[in-house]
C-alpha cells in the first residue's frame, strides 16, 4: 500500500465494480500504469445484486435499441469464450397464453431479430414447443390457457462477484495497485485540472495522496456524489432506479421470461445455483445506494406474479433478497422501464472545465468489457499512448483452472482446510484461505459473499461465521474482540437481505 502513495500512475480508477474492474484489467494489460482504490468490496455495489444474465435483452427490442441488443450480444460471444467457467448458456422459455394475434406477431419478430442480431452466435438458435412439449419441460407452468413457449438462448454468470474478482486480479497480475476498503474523499487539483485523489484506507486508518495522471470515476449510482466537487450546481448525470430480487427454493427447471399481470413488465424466474431466482422490479430510487433494500411491495408484487406463472412452486420461502440500483443516464420526461441501459461516457474537460478526470456511467455487466475498451482507448489517447486492447482474445485468469489447482494444493497441504466449513455448503476453509492470501478478502462479507458461494447459500454461512473469524482472525490477526466486531459486521452487512427471510 505505502508503493501507492507518492507515485503517480497513468491512471487512478475509483470504484470496484464491475466497470472499474475491466478499466483496470483492459489498461494494466496495455502496460499503463494503474491504481485501483474502492471504497468498500470489490464489487460489493450494484454489480453483485442483478438478475446475473449476460444477455441482450428482449425487452430492448420493444424501445428499437438494435445497436444495444447487437452490441451485447456480442460481448455474450466474447464472455461465453474468455471465461467459460464463469459465464455459461442459459436456455429459457417464454410461455404465451392466450396470445392475440397481434402479440404473436410481435413476439415471433422479436425472436426471429433476437437471432438475426446475434446471427454469429456459438448457441442454439430458438424453437416454438407446443403445448405438450411445454409441459413436459416445465410441469410447474400454470397449464390454463398454456398455448405453448419459445424457447431460446441467453446465458448466466452466477458468480458474478468472481467475475469482478478475476478482472482485479488479472489487473494486479498486470502491475496495477489495487485497494479495497479505501474511499476516495477528495481530488487533488492542480488549478482546473485533477491530478489525482486523496484516498482513505478505512482499515489502516490512513489517509493517501494517490496521484494520476488521469483519473476516472467508475462509481456507479455513486457518480453523482463523487463527482459534486468538480461541478458544482450543475444538473445530475444519472437516474436512479431500484430493482429487487427474491432468492427462493428451487422453483422451476427452466429459466423463463415472463409478463407481470399488473403491469405488463417483463420479469424473470432463473434456476440459481441451488436455489431460484425472480425478479425484478424497477423504481425511481432516492438516497444513498448503499442503502438500497427490498420493501414489503416489492417482495408481494414480486410474489404474486411469480405464483401466478407457477401455482404451486415454493414462493413462500425466502431464503433472502437483494437490492441493486441502477445508474441510468438521465432522459427527462420518461418512465423507469423507458430509460435507455445505454452508457456514457462524460470527460470533464469538455462538460465542466476540468481536465484530467472522465466519468463512466449505466451500461450493463454484459458489455462490461467492451465499455472498459472503450474509456480506456480514450484514456491511451489522452495519455498519447497507443496500445490495443487485447481484452477480447486474453482468457481470465480462472479459466484455465490455475484458482481450483491452488485451492486443492492448499487442502491437500493441510487436511484441516479440506473440510467443509458449514453444514450446509460444500465451501471448504482453503477456499476462504486462498481469498484472504490472494483475493483481498478482508472482512468476512469479502470471503463469504464474493470471493466465495458460501454467504449466497440460504443460510449466508451464518452457521459457520464463528469459524469463518477462527480461520481468518488467525490470517490477519485479529484478537477476540476483533473477531467479535467482524462477526457483527458481517450480520450487519447480511440484515437487509435477510428482513424478509421466511420459511
Ligand atoms: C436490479 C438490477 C438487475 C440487473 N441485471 C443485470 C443483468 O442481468 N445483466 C446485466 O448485464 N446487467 C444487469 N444490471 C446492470 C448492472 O448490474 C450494472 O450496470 C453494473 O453492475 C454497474 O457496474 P458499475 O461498476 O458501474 O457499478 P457498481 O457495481 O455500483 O460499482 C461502483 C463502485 O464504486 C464504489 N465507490 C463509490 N464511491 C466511491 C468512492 N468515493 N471511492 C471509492 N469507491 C467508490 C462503490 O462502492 C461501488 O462498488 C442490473 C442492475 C440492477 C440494478
Amino acid at each position: 500500500m505505502r508503493s501507492l502513495s507518492g507515485r503517480t500512475v497513468d491512471l487512478l480508477i475509483i470504484g470496484g465494480g464491475i466497470i472499474g474492474a475491466g478499466i483496470a484489467r483492459d489498461a494494466a494489460l496495455r502496460g499503463l500504469s494503474v491504481a485501483l482504490v474502492e471504497q468498500e468490496d470489490f464489487a460489493s455495489g450494484t454489480t453483485s445484486r442483478p438478475t446475473r444474465l449476460i444477455h441482450g435483452g428482449l425487452r430492448y427490442l420493444e424501445l428499437f435499441d438494435f445497436a444495444l441488443v447487437r452490441g451485447d450480444m456480442r460481448e455474450r460471444e466474447i464472455l461465453l469464450r474468455i471465461a467459460p467457467h464463469l459465464v455459461f448458456p442459459l436456455p429459457f422459455l417464454l410461455p404465451l397464453y392466450r396470445p392475440s394475434l397481434w402479440y404473436q406477431a410481435k413476439l415471433r419478430i422479436g425472436m426471429q431479430l433476437y437471432d438475426i442480431l446475434s446471427l454469429d452466435k456459438s448457441l442454439p438458435k430458438r424453437r416454438w414447443l407446443g403445448r405438450e412439449e411445454t409441459l413436459a419441460a416445465e410441469p410447474a407452468l400454470d397449464p390454463e390457457g398454456l398455448q405453448g413457449a419459445w424457447r431460446f438462448y441467453d446465458a448466466q454468470v452466477p458468480l458474478v462477484e468472481r467475475l469482478v474478482i478475476e478482472n482485479v486480479v488479472d489487473a494486479a497480475t498486470h502491475g496495477a495497485l489495487v485497494l479495497n476498503h479505501a474511499r476516495a474523499n477528495s481530488y487533488l487539483r492542480d488549478g482546473d485540472r485533477v491530478g489525482g485523489a486523496v484516498v482513505l484506507d478505512r482499515m489502516a486508518g490512513v489517509e493517501l495522496a494517490l496521484r494520476g495522471r488521469l483519473t476516472v470515476n467508475a462509481t456507479g449510482p455513486w457518480l453523482d456524489r463523487t463527482i459534486a466537487p468538480l461541478r458544482s450546481g450543475a444538473k445530475p448525470l444519472l437516474r436512479l432506479t431500484k430493482g429487487i430480487h427474491l432468492v427462493t427454493p428451487r422453483a422451476t427447471q427452466q429459466a423463463h421470461v415472463l409478463f407481470a399481470r399488473r403491469d405488463d413488465r417483463l420479469f424473470f424466474v432463473v434456476p440459481w445455483l441451488d436455489a431460484s431466482i425472480v425478479g425484478t422490479t424497477d423504481t425511481d430510487f432516492d438516497g444513498d445506494p448503499a442503502a438500497a433494500a427490498a420493501t414489503e411491495e416489492d417482495v408481494r408484487y414480486l410474489r404474486e406474479e411469480a405464483r401466478r406463472a407457477f401455482p404451486n412452486a415454493p414462493f413462500d420461502e425466502i431464503f433472502f433478497t437483494w437490492a441493486g440500483v441502477r445508474a441510468l443516464v438521465r432522459e427527462e420526461g420518461v418512465s423507469e422501464g423507458e430509460v435507455s441501459r445505454k452508457h456514457a461516457l462524460y470527460d470533464h474537460q469538455r462538460r465542466d472545465g476540468v481536465a484530467g478526470v472522465l466519468s463512466v456511467v449505466g451500461g450493463k455487466i454484459t458489455a462490461y468489457r467492451a465499455i472498459a475498451e472503450e474509456v480506456t482507448d480514450l484514456a491511451a489517447r489522452k495519455l498519447g499512448r497507443d496500445q490495443r486492447a487485447s481484452t477480447a482474445e486474453a482468457m481470465l485468469p480462472g479459466a484455465d483452472g490455475s484458482r481450483a489447482r491452488a485451492i486443492a494444493a492448499l487442502a491437500a497441504s493441510d487436511p484441516s482446510l479440506a473440510t467443509p466449513l458449514c453444514p450446509h455448503h460444500h465451501g471448504v476453509a482453503a477456499e476462504i484461505v486462498h481469498a484472504v492470501r490472494h483475493e483481498w478478502a478482508l472482512t468476512i462479507g469479502d470471503a463469504l459473499l464474493r470471493r466465495t458461494a458460501l454467504g449466497l447459500a440460504p443460510c449466508q454461512g451464518l452457521d459457520c461465521v464463528d469459524a469463518v473469524a477462527e480461520l481468518m482472525g488467525r490470517l490477519l490477526g485479529w484478537d477476540a474482540e476483533r473477531r467479535a466486531r467482524e462477526i457483527a459486521a458481517y450480520c450487519r452487512e447480511v440484515e437487509p437481505m435477510r428482513r424478509f427471510s421466511v420459511k
